[in-house]
């Protein structure tokens, strides 16, 4: 753990431990239950992105460092299209990540998945209870009139003229509704607590409607579904969730969480100590987009290649570009969790990939920009084996080999006709090293009728190999990399950048997409050191001088890996 990362939630859960508040619970079988317990609610509507990996990082770490357990919810009430696809590549960004919901119980690991969709029976049946007790109404008005007369900030609203309906008539509406005599949006069932409340979330907030919809798992056996808000703290409760935590939008619907809690607690469904909600700031990510409706609209309109494009900001796309999953819990164990909204750059976020990869990455070579460079004392059929360390920081993984010939790739950017000013690479007369072979001196470069360089020609020093005793006679700033064009991997490869070139593509009624990095991707073919020939996919190098690259996890073949660029070496945005 980063000792600067802060997290305010790590002091309320420790005040909540010394005062022993969630410290005597016990589950219906008067088993004894953990003092923290939180939950992940995803809603299963979209692909996981940077900023619920936030809160994944955060509710599975906070059970795990107070040996508490997290649970594994889909807050699937809203009946949508497509949800079951939806969960399970929100199970797989989970584990991805690296977290767990099954937890050891009294008898072995269990299963801590649940689904809102089976407590649909209780929310029913507390429904009818809070509608029995006076707490909730059946409203007629139309959608319309009930707008109308919720009234605005600053002006109480009006009260329903059905608020003071017969509780035998609500109870019976709302049974008919149910069984499905009615149209959407004919009745609702509403809260019944203060149209004139400050709080806008507490004029009678609607806890029911009528849908005639099909959901994912319960099929068409229900008509009518429970409003999020109404349905959220009892998910909490019947789960004997402790700390809910969720983002700061949904402070004032507090009241009204704890509202519904209370009310149900006096009938018996729950028991006190009841979960207590609190709110953090969400993640805002700069050069990102994290909009549901807007990264769907990416991939719609075929802006990216769909929901795992290495660029896009999504669990699959960041696992697809190269992300480890330790480099995001990294990344949100840094930025820790406030309770003021902020913006974090782009920067944090590829930082920590560097420094989780720097230590991990097995170097290669890769020439980018190939021009070809002759030795032309070089013997024609000579191959000569030079030795490289897999990483320089840690000899015990090993060295690597590849074979130094006569004709080598080099990178374009590596000789100039002309040096400018400070140039130490290949430049008539200028002598270079050949990483981990031998030192050159450049003698000039072939053009085309146009002028351009398609070789450059230069002579070796047979004495002056790498890691021999000659080496330490030659005294030469530059240092290029270079492939043997006879034994180089000519692979694809894809430099991704940022796909915005704006800070904040999101923000001040902008048009997003005017805001995208044109060079966001470029499909270029390079040359590689063979040895890269079998990456597996998934598997990352640090192509010496660079930058760190991934074998795509989608497009690789045995034997013929593709690469995306996963960050460079060095942060050159905003400099
Ligand atoms: P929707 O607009 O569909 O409600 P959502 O982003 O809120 O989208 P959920 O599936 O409801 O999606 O989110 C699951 C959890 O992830 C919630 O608890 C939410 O607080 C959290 N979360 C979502 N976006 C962020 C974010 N940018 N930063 C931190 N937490 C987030
Ligand atoms: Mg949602
Ligand atoms: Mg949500």
């Amino acid at each position: 753990a980063n000792p600067a990362s802060s997290n305010f939630l790590k002091g309320l859960i420790e005040a909540d431990l010394a005062s022993g508040k969630y410290a005597k619970r016990t589950d219906s079988l008067a088993h004894p239950l953990p003092p923290v317990i939180t939950r992940f609610p995803p809603e299963p509507n979209g692909y996981l992105h940077i900023g619920h990996a936030k809160a994944i990082c955060l509710n599975f770490s906070l059970a795990r460092d107070y040996n508490g357990r997290c649970h594994m919810r889909f807050d699937d009430t809203n009946p949508t299209k497509e949800e079951q696809e939806y969960v399970d590549t929100i199970l797989d960004a989970v584990k991805w990540l690296g977290f767990n919901w099954a937890h050891e119980g009294l008898a072995g690991p269990v299963e801590h998945l649940y689904y809102a969709s089976d407590y649909f029976d209780k929310f029913y049946a507390m429904a009818e209870y809070l509608i029995s007790a006076g707490h909730a109404y059946v409203d007629s008005q139309s959608a319309d009139d009930m707008a109308k007369n919720r009234g605005n900030f600053g002006e109480p609203g009006k009260n329903s003229p059905f608020r003071d309906r017969p509780v035998a008539e609500s109870l019976d509406l709302f049974r008919r509704m149910k069984a499905g005599e009615f149209k959407d949006g004919e009745h609702i069932v509403r809260a019944k607590i203060d149209m004139a409340s400050p709080n806008m979330n507490m004029r009678d907030p609607a806890i029911y409607r009528i849908r005639h919809a099909h959901h994912h798992r319960t099929g068409d056996a229900w008509c009518i579904y429970p409003m999020y808000d109404y349905a959220h703290p009892i998910e909490d409760a019947i789960e004997n969730v402790s700390h809910s935590f969720c983002t700061l939008e949904f402070q004032d619907h507090r009241p009204f969480y704890e509202w519904v809690l209370e009310r149900l607690a006096e009938g018996g469904f729950f028991r006190k100590p009841l979960p207590q909600q609190t709110e953090f700031a969400r993640l805002n990510l700069t050069y990102a987009i994290t909009s549901k409706r807007k990264l769907l609209q990416l991939v719609e309109e075929k802006i990216v290649d769909g929901w795992d494009d290495p660029r896009m900001p999504t669990i699959v796309g960041l696992r697809r570009r190269g992300y480890t999953p330790e480099s995001i819990q990294l990344f949100c164990d840094r930025i820790g969790v406030s309770k003021a909204d902020s913006w974090i750059d782009m920067g944090t976020l590829e930082g920590a990939l560097r420094d989780d990869l720097d230590a991990k990455a097995p170097r290669g070579v890769a020439v980018l920009r190939p021009l070809k460079l002759i030795i032309d004392n070089f013997p024609d059929d000579l191959t000569v084996e030079c030795t490289a360390p897999v990483h320089p920081h840690h000899p015990e993984r090993g060295h690597r080999t590849f074979p130094i010939t006569k004709e080598l790739w080099i990178e374009e950017e590596d000789f100039m006709e002309v040096p400018s000013k400070g140039y130490f690479r290949l430049f008539p007369g200028n002598k270079v090293r050949l990483r981990y072979g031998y030192v050159v001196e450049c003698t000039g470069c072939d053009k085309d009728e146009s002028g351009r360089v398609i070789a450059v020609h230069c002579s070796y020093f047979p004495d002056s190999k790498s890691g021999t005793e000659g080496s330490a006679n030659y005294k030469v700033k530059g240092n290029i990399h270079w492939v043997s064009s006879s034994h180089a991997l000519e692979a694809e490869v894809r430099m991704y950048d940022r796909l915005f070139a704006d800070a904040m593509p999101d923000s001040g009624g902008k048009d997003f997409k005017q805001a995208l990095n044109p060079s966001s991707k470029e499909v270029i073919t390079a040359y590689l050191e063979q040895g890269m020939k079998h990456a597996m996919p998934d598997e990352k190098f640090q192509f010496e001088r660079h930058g760190y690259f991934v074998a795509d996890r989608v497009d690789s073949k045995a034997g013929k890996p593709v690469f995306n660029r996963v960050v460079t070496l060095k942060d050159s945005w905003g400099k």
